[in-house]
């Protein structure tokens, strides 16, 4: 069954197919952390659907909300209309705002995708402002469609200036630290105020408070609160993605809590749809310049991803389980250093809560500085994560080179399953470096 499904899905899917390449399983049963395939093998399933399953697999307060509706004869599909279902998300969405949203926002439902919320977002403040212009961050990843991949790093577009963000292991600066946070601020104040940069007040900028895709690089609290002061200072929107860092995965709420500033729009999906596809911009009042129609799209009102979605919030927010993963995912930080330390292979180990990632590098190659970080080792990283299925341990790779193996557990994680995650990361990088 397994093979045959397999082969199959080869033969008829798009060359584009990403996880099932490096995945090759077969999954048919799922509960919290744990996985099981076609073929009987059972797996710790660190990816958690790019970080979207915040309780992990179906966990029963998702599947009792999603049976409630199903049971309740209630419409699955209505368009934008107002429904109790959709009162209730609002309502949990609300209560978890950081005030200045919660108090002063609104939501606008989107396609269900990340990258539909990014469009959103995009266009809500270009029409606000009346501007075209983007400030983004190199490494950054935002979505697939042509706006929000104009947005992320690799990406070449005019109207959007790259900034640089601030990554202490590969620093553009060759600082690190605070210091070279506050390089990065000071090259985006001076592209901003010098006449002769080119760049003309934008309509936005948008920044990950984590980036994920880029290789789980957490941005210092102080170089956030610097660029809300620089965007208010100039009138310009700051939009903050969290659809990865969303909903307790660093150990807040939102992500945008440890450095205390209130984004005026804020791009959520994944976990909010507590595992079915929902995606939504939050947004200051003040930039709600739309007509009626402005901004449309068939599928902005499943019922069911809203249900699921309240559930989901609402757990983690009663079951204080933004705080647990702040507290698990320093100790897993703490003991994956501490495992690491006799791999020179592992360049870096940095996180923030339950997102994490470890970057994997050839520390012998030659020519490079004595400061300069060893080059990335994306073929190590491959051999790492084929090393952690052998050992039923799903982990995702990621990072500008690839070289970064991700974990994104759920954060129901338990200690016992933090420490079997953590003992087959070791046993796995023991095996593809021997
Ligand atoms: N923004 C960020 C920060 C993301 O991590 C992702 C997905 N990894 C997206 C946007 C795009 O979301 P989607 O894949 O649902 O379109």
């Amino acid at each position: 069954v397994h093979e045959g499904i397999l082969r199959r899905q080869s033969l008829r899917e798009s060359a584009a197919r990403t996880y099932a390449r490096s995945l090759p399983i077969v999954p048919v049963r799922a509960r919290g952390l744990t996985i099981e395939g076609a073929d009987g093998r059972r797996y710790l399933d660190c990816l958690s659907g790019a970080g979207t399953l915040a309780l992990g697999h179906n966990h029963p307060v998702v599947l009792e909300a999603i049976r409630k509706v199903l049971d309740s004869g209630a419409p699955l599909h209505v368009l934008d209309l107002a429904t109790p279902v959709k009162d209730a998300f609002i309502t949990e969405l609300f209560s978890t705002l950081p005030s200045g949203l919660a108090d002063n926002g609104r939501v606008q439902f989107c396609s269900p995708a990340g990258t539909d919320a990014v469009e959103a977002a995009l266009k809500l403040v270009r029409t606000a402002t009346g501007r075209k212009g983007l400030l983004a961050f190199t490494g950054a990843y935002h979505g697939m469609t042509a706006g929000s991949l104009d947005a992320s790093g690799g990406a070449e577009d005019v109207r959007v200036t790259r900034l640089p963000y601030p990554h202490s292991y590969r620093c553009p600066f060759g600082t690190g630290g605070e210091h070279g946070a506050e390089l990065a601020a000071r090259w985006t104040e001076n592209l901003l105020d010098d006449p002769k940069s080119g760049v003309t007040t934008p309509a936005g900028m948008i920044l990950e408070p984590v980036q994920g895709e880029g290789g789980v690089i957490p941005a210092p609290d102080s170089w956030m609160r610097r660029m809300r002061r620089i965007t208010a200072d100039r009138s310009i929107p700051l939009i903050a993605d969290e659809v990865q860092t969303g909903v307790g995965r660093t150990g807040a709420f939102w992500a945008v809590e440890h450095s205390g500033i209130v984004p005026d729009v804020m791009v959520l999906s994944k976990a909010i749809g507590g595992s079915l596809p929902l995606a939504v911009v939050v947004y200051r009042d003040d930039l709600d310049a739309w007509q009626p129609g402005a901004h449309a799209g068939t599928f902005r009102g499943n019922q069911l991803a809203m249900a699921a979605g309240t559930a989901t919030l609402a757990y983690v927010r009663k079951n204080g389980l933004a705080e647990r993963a702040a507290v698990l995912g320093a100790r897993m930080l703490d003991q994956l250093r501490e495992l690491t330390a006799e791999h020179p292979c592992v360049g870096d180990v940095r996180g923030r809560g339950l997102m994490i990632g470890l970057e994997l590098v050839a520390p012998e190659a030659s020519g490079r500085q004595p400061a300069e970080a060893p080059p990335a080792d994306p073929a190590l990283a491959v051999a790492v994560q084929r090393e952690c299925l052998r050992r039923g341990l799903i982990v995702e790779l990621g990072g500008r080179d690839s070289a970064v193996v991700r974990l994104l557990p759920p954060l129901t994680l338990t200690d016992e399953q933090a420490m079997a995650v953590l003992d087959r990361l070791a046993d796995a990088l023991a095996a593809a470096t021997r």
